[in-house]
């Protein structure tokens, strides 16, 4: 595919422009922090235990993230630390520990326990690392501590998995044999998981692992024998340790959609050297799926204006997808971070001319939703109400990351999540 790159054009804002030539804003931000990503990541890790060492808000926030999983044992809590000066901080150690005490004795079925830090900053003062390498000398192996940070300080709800990813990029073993592996890094929900084993396996591009596993007791190795294949485009700090222990990265735009899906597919299939009739033959089928899935919304989003305020960091490739499979207009893309590395096979996919715009500056940013009144503008949960009051449609970013929507199988369910907002403004008629 030859087209022409994604122009960045002026905004009329703060700017500094990078070496890419990105335009960057800054200013007010409006985001979730990275401890949600935990609602995700330990539905996916199913031996994990996550143990946010935070404040109320920190609790109120994954009680809420996870209001529905209260009555069902949740393998997640909050040591809440009050506000304490530096004298006190050797009692939130052995307040830690306690409370670390008490979740393993209750729960004996766990092997490996997260120890989340936050923002605020007493628990910006604690050293979880250490935290972590104490508490795994003391349950000598039984149960394995990592430790990350979901801080929502300068950070987006995503980094949150990024954070763990790289923790635990850090920590796998070291591959030794030299046969070609994948490693495919991102949460992706199991039965997407399982959709794409399959057409690995059909493929013959093995072994295969994924990044994290559902088990930790499973943990893949990698090396210079490993490639990466990221299936979430937010995933830079991992995609960095892994390359650091001589993995290499395949350029590859994400798996959202039919035409993302089938050159993620190729991305692999060509390093493997899978033979171009045998990578034919085995997407025909779930390739024509998706596309005959996508042609009844496709009437619906096509030339309909769509606008992007900086928020999940998936917004380049769902941009790629809306215009290129859907035939929506793209008014601006605003995206958190512009990773040029781990982009760099989505850019050349965007129409020429998107203004593509990298950080926050919530308030021009809002400005220019108004000024511009996209048909859709997909954003923050806590921007989304306030812009329907005023007549706007909105879709909730987040929505994204609790959905299935990798994959063949699933870009009609993709398409559909943004036909939802405007279809119910055609039933109230507003
Ligand atoms: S980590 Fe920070 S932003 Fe997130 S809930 Fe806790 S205090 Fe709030």
């Amino acid at each position: 595919m030859n087209l022409p790159a994604a122009k960045l054009v002026d905004c009329q804002a703060e700017i500094a422009v990078s070496d890419i030539g990105a335009r960057h804003e800054s200013g007010e931000r409006a985001v979730f922090c990275g401890l949600t990503s935990i609602i995700w990541l330990h539905r996916k890790i199913q031996d994990a235990f996550f143990l946010v060492v935070g404040s109320r808000t920190c609790a109120h926030l994954i009680q809420s993230a996870a209001g529905v999983m209260i009555f069902a044992e949740p393998r997640f809590a909050t040591a809440v630390l009050e506000e304490r000066d530096l004298a006190g901080l050797a009692d939130c150690h052995d307040e830690l520990d306690r409370m670390v005490a008490r979740i393993v004795e209750r729960r004996p079925e766990i092997r490996n326990l997260f120890l989340v830090s936050s923002c605020p900053s007493e628990v910006i003062k604690l050293d979880l690392e250490n935290a972590a390498q104490r508490l795994n000398s003391r349950y000598h192996g039984r149960i394995r501590f990592f430790d990350y940070s979901g801080s929502g300080i300068e950070t987006t709800f995503t980094q949150g998995e990024d954070s763990c990813l790289s923790r635990i990029g850090r920590q796998l073993p070291t591959a030794t044999d030299e046969t070609p592996s994948l490693l495919v890094v991102g949460t992706l929900p199991d039965v997407v998981e399982d959709q794409f084993q399959r057409l690995f396996d059909a493929l013959g591009i093995g072994p295969v692992a994924f990044l994290p596993p559902r088990s930790l007791s499973d943990l893949p190795a990698v090396g210079e024998s490993t490639r990466l294949l990221l299936a979430q485009p937010y995933l830079g700090e991992t995609a960095r340790v892994l390359l650091g222990r001589g993995a290499r990265l395949l350029d590859a735009p994400y798996p959202l959609g039919a035409e993302g899906t089938l050159e993620w597919l190729r991305a692999a299939a060509r390093e493997f050297n899978v033979d171009e009739a045998l990578f034919e033959q085995i997407t025909a089928a779930p390739l024509q799926r998706a596309r005959l899935a996508l042609e009844g919304y496709r009437e619906r989003l096509a030339g309909k204006r769509i606008s992007f305020l900086p928020d999940s960091q998936l917004e380049i490739p769902l941009a790629r997808f809306l215009t290129r499979e859907c035939g929506a207009e793209l008014v601006e893309v605003g995206t958190p971070y512009f990773d040029r590395q781990i982009l760099k096979a989505e850019l050349p996919l965007l129409p020429p001319q998107t203004r593509l715009i990298e950080g926050q500056h919530l308030n021009r940013q809002l400005d220019r939703v108004r000024e511009t009144r996209p048909d859709l503008t997909v954003c923050g949960l806590g921007i989304a109400n306030p812009l329907e009051a005023e007549g706007l449609r909105t879709k909730w970013s987040i929505e994204l990351l609790f959905s299935p929507i990798q994959g063949f199988e699933q870009a009609g369910d993709l398409a559909e999540l943004f036909c939802r907002p405007l279809l119910r403004q055609q039933k109230l008629g507003f």
